[in-house]
């Protein structure tokens, strides 16, 4: 449980007999200024006393290790969860932005075979709390280095429309509560076509990613499994229907694997797939890990790729890899699993929510 489970009423309810305004005192700390409750000085110390020792208003996070790369500017936690489930958090500064990417489930099911978190299996389903305070504690780190955390990725472990309703959840608390801005926010999916379809009915001005990697079955199915369920006719069908229902860009995300998905016929594939719906390309060149045998395609024929794309007309860009050293880059976020809490692997168990 993690207070960040609570909604407005409940932290009413728990300031039983003091002043509404007191809750809203409350929620404010925690929200704008991601503060501990025992530290909101404009409460009473009596009443700060009081929460301090509530256990509805614990934290669900318990840091582990926090380490750093890129001078600082990439660091990765390792987190405990009260059950010891564990988890990884990355925020990432840029010289203008900082961006947290955040963990949806604890491990993942899909089983993506050059993904260390699909190499691991599925553990299980996040709370609505235990996504936000990702976001509450990557806010705080920056604060701290004067820095704004101002942008948030649904990139981490586990697959965000596999837990559909706790993820939109937690989005409406990070865009209503904390106040980043809706289109700073992107949910990314490895192709769950009722997520899309849902996505695409909700009034929320977030980005959706895909993860696409292939372009056609036969090399899709290889890939990612939930290709089977969800081949690529249905998946763009979603994909089209999203475009056209929201008028908002959608992304397709590729990591570029070495002999793999990074020859000529890979790029006109691509480009068909994405002229049509004016998709926006990022390529990410493979990072390594531990199951997966194939490497990242080397520069050269990074950028030969882009180049092709781009001649075809699509807009692509390559997304420059954070954190390899300390496996914080995409794909690499993995955490051995405490006896007791076996992951499950399979493809695809749960997409529903
Ligand atoms: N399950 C969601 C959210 C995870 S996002 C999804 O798949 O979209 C993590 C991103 O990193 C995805 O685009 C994923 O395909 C990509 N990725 C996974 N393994 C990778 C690796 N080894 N190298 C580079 N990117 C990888």
């Amino acid at each position: 449980m993690s207070r960040y489970d609570l909604s407005f009423e409940a932290v009413v309810e728990l300031l039983d007999g003091a002043p509404r305004y007191r809750a809203d005192q409350l929620w404010e700390g925690m929200y704008r200024r991601y503060q501990e409750p025992g530290s909101i000085t404009v409460l009473p110390r009596e009443v700060r006393a009081r929460l301090e020792a509530e256990p509805a208003l614990a934290s669900a996070l318990r840091e582990e290790r926090r380490v750093s790369a890129d001078r600082g500017d990439t660091s990765k936690w390792l987190l405990e969860l009260h059950d010891g489930a564990r988890i990884e958090t990355v925020l990432m500064h840029h010289p203008r932005h900082s961006t947290v990417c955040v963990s949806s489930q604890a491990g993942c099911a899909m089983a993506c075979s050059f993904c260390a978190t699909g190499q691991g299996g599925f553990t299980r389903q996040m709370s609505v709390g235990e996504i936000v305070e990702q976001v509450v504690l990557a806010a705080r780190a920056s604060a701290e280095s004067g820095r704004r955390l101002d942008h948030v990725v649904m990139m981490g472990m586990g697959e965000p429309m596999a837990n559909y309703a706790n993820v939109l959840d937690a989005v409406r608390r990070i865009v209503g509560d904390i106040g980043i801005g809706a289109r700073h926010v992107t949910i990314s999916t490895v192709g769950v076509v009722p997520g899309i379809r849902r996505l695409t009915a909700e009034p929320l001005q977030v980005n959706l990613a895909v993860s696409l990697h292939a372009a056609n079955d036969e090399l899709r199915d290889r890939l990612v499994p939930l290709n089977r369920r969800y081949p690529l006719s249905k998946l763009m069908q979603a994909c089209g229907e999203y475009v056209e229902a929201t008028h908002r860009r959608i992304s397709f995300e590729w990591a570029l694997i070495d002999q793999v998905n990074d020859r000529a016929a890979d790029a006109a594939e691509l480009a068909a797939l994405a002229m049509p719906l004016k998709a926006h390309v990022n390529l990410i060149p493979l990072n390594p890990t531990p199951g997966y045998p194939a490497v990242g395609t080397p520069p050269g024929a990074v950028r030969a790729f882009r180049d092709r794309l781009t001649s075809y007309g699509v807009n692509v860009t390559v997304r420059k890899t954070r954190g390899q050293e300390i496996a914080a880059a995409c794909g690499q976020l993995v955490v051995e699993t405490p006896v007791g809490l076996k992951p499950r692997r399979g493809v695809a168990a749960q997409t529903a929510s």
